[in-house]
């Protein structure tokens, strides 16, 4: 299957779909789903410092390009910061492990993780905790981070850089100051949030566009059973259901094929080599003018990931989240 892709402002072409591996760490479940995931033409594979598993990520890419099979300049690496990590002497430390980790000279897309950066323990990058508590870290701001990552630009460690999690103001406001302008933003994105908004934003600034939970993350809840997860589970969404029918696809493929003919690239996590196969099977086929505005247009409005351990931070981005509309719950993140 032949995956469709979209350019990056630094020349290079940002694939419209490839493979999540978020809550994937069992070396077994994630070296097989990145075998069939290979072999079955995937060629971006997503994952961050905070997911535990670029090591495993790195001895499958290095199996497959030192036999051969795939060149090192076929495949596209996203990695990002953890926000442990933002203060200017972490960032370079970090990026390197990464590297080492996964077994490669350079990341093709590397992103902030998430706006709010906090402090992290003496010596190592795991999360400083005050009373059970992340602790802000106020001193950093998004340029300062950005321009560690620009000088790992310029020394090709990093071929494209960007942001997650960012509110639309922020990324307008780093691209504004940015030498190095962000290539793309990754963000939660299916048909219950559909981030209208800030897709007009990155249309104007030429800033691509990563949908992350693009079938709604319905394993989501494992990751932190303390967390805040408002319900919603798009795969179940009638209209999906008939587009199913009518178009002989899952579910799945309809929630996909919604999000690539719109340029936005779908990175849904599998480790079932099955699921694997049928959700990059999905550019054999076109939905309709009608049927992707009834998918534009569904009533239900549901943003699934809140950050509620990061409410109350000055950095924090969604205007439409709160304090008093959180509960804040205890911070467990793996
Ligand atoms: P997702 O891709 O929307 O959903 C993954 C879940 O759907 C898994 O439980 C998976 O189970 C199941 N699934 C996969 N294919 C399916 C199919 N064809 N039919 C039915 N169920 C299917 O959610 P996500 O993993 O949260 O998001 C995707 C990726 O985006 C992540 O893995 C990660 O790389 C990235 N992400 C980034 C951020 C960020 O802050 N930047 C946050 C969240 C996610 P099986 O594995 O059992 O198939």
């Amino acid at each position: 299957m032949t995956v469709d892709s979209v350019p990056l402002n630094t020349g290079a072409k940002l694939p419209l779909f490839g493979l999540g591996t978020w809550q994937v760490k069992d070396e077994t479940e994630l070296t097989v789903a990145l075998r069939a995931a290979l072999d079955g033409g995937y060629r971006l594979i997503d994952t961050a410092h905070l997911y535990q598993n670029e090591h495993i990520i790195g001895e499958v890419l290095h199996e497959y390009i030192s036999s051969g099979k795939i060149k090192r300049e076929e495949l596209f690496i996203t990695s990002k910061l953890p926000f442990v990590a933002h203060a200017p002497e972490d960032v370079a430390n970090c990026v390197e492990s990464q590297l080492k980790a996964l077994k490669l000279d350079y990341i093709d897309l590397y992103l902030i993780h998430c706006p709010c950066p906090f402090k992290h323990q003496e010596g190592n990058l795991l999360p400083l905790l005050e009373d059970g508590k992340l602790v802000f870290d106020e001193k950093t701001s998004h340029m300062d981070t950005w321009k560690e990552l620009e000088k790992l630009y310029h020394a090709k460690k990093l071929r494209a850089l960007g942001v997650s999690n960012f509110s639309a103001k922020q990324l307008e406001e780093l691209y504004n100051q940015a030498e190095v302008k962000p290539s793309n933003i990754q963000v939660e994105c299916h048909i219950y949030w559909p981030q209208e908004h800030l897709r007009s934003v990155c249309k104007k600034l030429g800033v691509t566009f990563t949908a992350y939970a693009p079938l709604g993350s319905p394993g989501r809840k494992a990751a932190r059973p303390d967390g805040v997860w408002p319900e919603g589970d798009p795969l179940l969404e009638p209209v999906v259901q008939q587009l199913a029918a009518k178009y002989h696809k899952t579910a799945a493929q309809i929630l996909i094929r919604h999000l690539t003919q719109h340029g936005i690239s779908a990175i849904p996590k599998s480790i079932s080599p099955d699921r694997i196969i049928e959700n990059i099977s999905t550019f054999d086929f076109k939905l309709s003018d009608e049927d992707m505005h009834a998918l534009d247009t569904v009533p239900t409005r549901i943003r699934l990931f809140i950050f509620d351990f990061a409410v109350g931070h000055p950095l924090f981005p969604h205007d439409d989240v709160d304090e008093t509309t959180t509960p804040k719950s205890g911070f467990k993140l793996h």
